[in-house]
C-alpha cells in the first residue's frame, strides 16, 4: 500500500530478514514476512522465516518448498477487501486501488495450489485498529474459494500449531484449554454462522463464560 513503489518491488534482502530471524529467535520467538510475489517468498525460505503472510503468487514450486521446510501460510485476505470497500474514506490513491485489484484473481489461484500442494495453511486478517469485529470475514472469504471445513481447520488447528499452542488450543479435547463457542448454525453448511459477531450465542473463555446472549447476560 506504499504510493510510490512497485508491488514486483524486493524490499528486504535475505541478509537483512536472516537478522530479523536471528534476533527473534534469541527471543524464543519466530517471524512473519508480508510477501505477495515469489522472489519475496523464496527470500524468506531462505533465510528461515516460520510463516509467510499473503502468498499472493503461490505457484507449484514455491509450495513445494514451503511444504518441506515446514513453514506456514496466512493468506491474510481482509485487509484489501475492506481496503477495496472503504477506499474513498481511506483516502486511497487510484495507484494504491490499481495494486490491490490485480492481487484479487491471483490469490484465490494462489490459495487453490497452496491447497492442491498441502501447505499448512493458518489464519490471520491484518486488520488493525477499532474494526475487530471483521476478523470473521476471514472466515468467509477463505471459505469461498477452499470451502468451509479448510477455513475453519485454518482458524483452528494449524493456527494453534502455528503459534506453538497445538498442545492446549486449536481442537476440543480433553486436557485442551476451554476456549469455545456456540453459533446459532453448522459453520460447515453456512460459514456466517461463525463469521458474523451477532450470530455467536455464547462464548467459553478457558472454562469460564464470558458472553451469552441467550440470556442477555455475561460474567467474567
Ligand atoms: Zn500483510
Amino acid at each position: 500500500m506504499s504510493p510510490t513503489d512497485p508491488l514486483e518491488s524486493v524490499q528486504f534482502t535475505v541478509d537483512e530478514i536472516r537478522a530479523a530471524v536471528t534476533v527473534a529467535r534469541s527471543w524464543g520467538t519466530y517471524v512473519h514476512t508480508h510477501c505477495h510475489t515469489r522472489p519475496t517468498m523464496h527470500n524468506a525460505l531462505d533465510a528461515g522465516v516460520r510463516c509467510i503472510e499473503h502468498g499472493t503468487d503461490m505457484d507449484e514450486e514455491t509450495a513445494d518448498r514451503i511444504v518441506a521446510e515446514g513453514v506456514f501460510v496466512v493468506p491474510t485476505l481482509s485487509v484489501s477487501y475492506d481496503l477495496l470497500q472503504a477506499r474513498e474514506a481511506a483516502g486511497i490513491t487510484p495507484a494504491q486501488i490499481a495494486k490491490l485489484e490485480s492481487m484479487q484473481g491471483r490469490r484465490d489461484e494462489g490459495m487453490r495450489v497452496m491447497v492442491d500442494r498441502g501447505v499448512k495453511m493458518a489464519s490471520g486478517s491484518d486488520i488493525v485498529g477499532p474494526v475487530q469485529d471483521r476478523r470473521g470475514r476471514e472466515l468467509t472469504h477463505k471459505a469461498a474459494v477452499i470451502g468451509n471445513e479448510r477455513a475453519l481447520v485454518a482458524a483452528t488447528r494449524t493456527t494453534a500449531e502455528l503459534i506453538g499452542r497445538a498442545d492446549d488450543l486449536g481442537t476440543v479435547e480433553v486436557g485442551k484449554i476451554a476456549d469455545l463457542v456456540l453459533t446459532d448454525g453448522n459453520p460447515l453448511d453456512d460459514i456466517e454462522a461463525l463469521a458474523a459477531p451477532s450470530r455467536i450465542q455464547y462464548v467459553l473463555q478457558g472454562g469460564r463464560v464470558v458472553r451469552d446472549q441467550r440470556s442477555a447476560t455475561a460474567t467474567a
